[in-house]
């Protein structure tokens, strides 16, 4: 099987793998379907509460956080976090500009043997005091990281998007299943309160059955044009990689339901600009319920918004996915309000706490390549002049 036919068959219905038996995985692996087969036994693998990175740091309260890429996101949100978070925090860095390692080293009483570069970073394996190695890096460094931090035998949360292409979440997962460490995504908005009002929401269909979602994740970038996330060599893709995946997610946990199919278009208003990362897509979803989605991702226009229409009434989040205060409101007028946290702190302890109490993985690399495969069909169907793509996503958890 070409590489095309296998992203063909990932969004085809031709492979519904909740009837393949696990013998049937393991052939069709062989047989090249790939990686995407070995996805039932990396999930419960990756469910098992004690693993040897637990064991090594079983005295230690608080879990230590190596944070590897010493970017935007680590400086103002993570680093920032790990001083409110109850069971993690910050314990190493590893970071390829020589001038960070200092000034973290104060502001955070980092000890020089926890500070490594992107050349000894396979040392961390002999570092106690690391229980979990982030990585924070751009999109494409992700696998080479993460693999490498699982072979270091540290559990490991990747940011989003988990990858690049569904083969290289696939080898994340892997790695963390044959290493035994666990692994969670970076989906901060899995841990947030507002978030998780709308899957409560959903599930006891407080306003009857939903039958529409919209969701909008997107930006105006500021005049930062030369920066990776337009290189797609090193972001994998544009809009739709960066805030899109939060769409994805959006539709997901704003319906409850995994969809079935996907038509997407893509605007350019800037080529110039967008070189090879794209500019502003739109796609829209189908369930299995007969609920419908639509979601807009951008680098050129501003969104950031869910809005579930239902039987009997709505609700909405505006903003849905900025790191907070989140604002929810409801057709009945009921308060729809909870106290502001930051949401690192929270997807960060959620982590650890998976790790030592065995709690649920709020993302687990599933989700990641799930909202991959989802990705991937976007692109599929913006290649092909906006064609209708099935999705069967059977073979993973339900809509979470
Ligand atoms: P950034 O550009 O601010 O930082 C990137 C870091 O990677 C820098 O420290 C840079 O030195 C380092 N780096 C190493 N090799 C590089 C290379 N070849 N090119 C460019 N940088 C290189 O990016 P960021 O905003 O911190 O994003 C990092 C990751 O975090 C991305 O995967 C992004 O999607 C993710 N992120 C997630 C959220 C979220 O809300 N979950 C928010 C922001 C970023």
């Amino acid at each position: 099987m070409t590489k095309n036919e296998f992203r063909q068959a990932l969004t085809s219905q031709s492979y519904n793998m909740k009837k393949l038996s696990r013998r049937d995985f393991n052939s069709t692996l062989t047989k090249g379907l790939g990686s995407f087969a070995l996805l039932g036994s990396t999930t419960a693998a990756c469910s098992q509460p004690t693993t040897a990175a637990t064991v090594v740091n079983k005295d230690q309260k608080k879990l230590g956080i190596a944070l590897v890429g010493l970017g935007s996101y680590s400086t103002h949100q993570l680093a920032p976090a790990l001083l409110e978070t109850d069971y993690c925090r910050l314990a190493a860095i590893v970071t390829g500009t020589p001038e960070k390692e200092q000034v973290w080293a104060n502001k955070y009483q980092l000890p020089k043997e926890h500070i490594y570069n992107y050349n000894n970073f396979d040392t961390i394996i002999n570092d106690t005091a690391v229980d979990i190695v982030y990585v924070v890096l751009p999109n494409s460094m992700h696998a080479d990281f993460c693999i490498r931090a699982a072979k270091a035998g540290k559990h490991v949360i990747c940011e989003k998007p988990m990858a690049i292409n569904t083969e290289e979440c696939q080898a994340i997962i892997d790695a963390c299943e044959q290493a035994n460490v666990k692994l969670s995504v970076g989906y901060r908005m899995q841990s947030e309160p507002y978030t998780q009002e709308v899957k409560r929401l959903v599930k006891e269909q407080t306003f009857g059955k939903v039958n529409y979602i919209s969701v909008d994740a997107a930006y105006k970038n500021g005049g930062n044009w030369d920066q990776w996330r337009l290189d797609k060599k090193l972001s994998g893709g544009g809009a739709l990689l960066n805030m899109g995946v939060y769409a994805i997610q959006g539709v997901i946990y704003g319906t409850g339901e995994l969809p079935i199919s996907v038509t997407a278009q893509e605007f350019s208003t800037r080529p110039d600009l967008f070189k090879d990362t794209d500019e502003t897509i739109t796609a829209q979803f189908e369930f299995p319920s007969g609920a419908v989605g639509s979601i807009m991702t951008s680098h050129n226009a501003r969104g950031n918004r869910l809005y579930a229409s239902c039987d009997k009434g709505w609700f909405e989040l505006r903003p849905a996915h900025s790191y907070g205060p989140i604002s929810g409101q409801r057709s009945d007028g009921e308060a729809f309000e909870f106290p502001h946290k930051s949401q690192q702190a929270l997807q960060m302890d959620d982590f650890s706490k998976h790790i030592l109490q065995g709690t649920p993985n709020m993302a687990p690399g599933s989700m990641g390549l799930r909202d991959m495969v989802i990705a991937e069909a976007i692109y599929a169907s913006i290649a092909a002049g906006g064609k209708k793509m099935s999705l069967d996503l059977g073979a993973f958890a339900p809509a979470q």
